[in-house]
């Protein structure tokens, strides 16, 4: 089988940050990188998990939920995946995530989604660990810029 694009970033150059990873027709896929890979350490289940519940809640009520196709967790538990149409331009998909961890970074109360009839492990959850991630790579994408999405080869 082929090596898919994505085997193919450079995981020992990667620093954390927002990149384009795939552009398919009109869908564009977002490599949210929240960890240095293989550095020792790891975004934990339970926050991984919480960020997740609140980053999909938070972008698809939001002014481009239109836009929206999927969020979801890397299986290497360093960031995750966001995929848009491109009629969001990148710009404000800079500023709609930034929006969204200064969001999970301050939020109280109870997670959405997490009730034992709405999720498939809904003890598995860390509102603390997903707060202190989101309020790091917030701060990550302060000041990000569009020509700071492209992999470098
Ligand atoms: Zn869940």
């Amino acid at each position: 089988m082929n090596r898919i694009a994505s085997f193919c970033v450079d995981h020992t150059k990667l620093e954390k940050g927002l990149y384009v990873s795939r552009i398919d027709g009109d869908v564009i896929t977002y490599d949210l990188r929240m960890c240095i890979p293989n550095a020792g350490s790891f975004l934990e289940n339970g926050a991984l998990h919480t960020i997740e519940h609140l980053f999909a809640t938070y972008v698809r009520n939001s002014r481009w939920t239109d836009g929206i196709v999927y969020v979801g967790p890397m299986g290497c538990r360093t960031g995750f995946y966001f995929l848009t149409r491109d009629s969001i331009p990148k710009e404000e998909v800079i500023s709609l995530l930034r929006e969204t961890f200064r969001f999970i970074a301050g939020f109280e109360g109870e997670i959405p989604g997490a009730a034992e009839a709405e999720c498939g492990n809904f003890r598995d959850h860390d509102l603390a660990g997903a707060k202190a991630v989101a309020a790091d790579y917030a701060a990550v994408l302060d000041g990000w810029t569009p020509e700071r999405m492209a992999y470098r080869a």
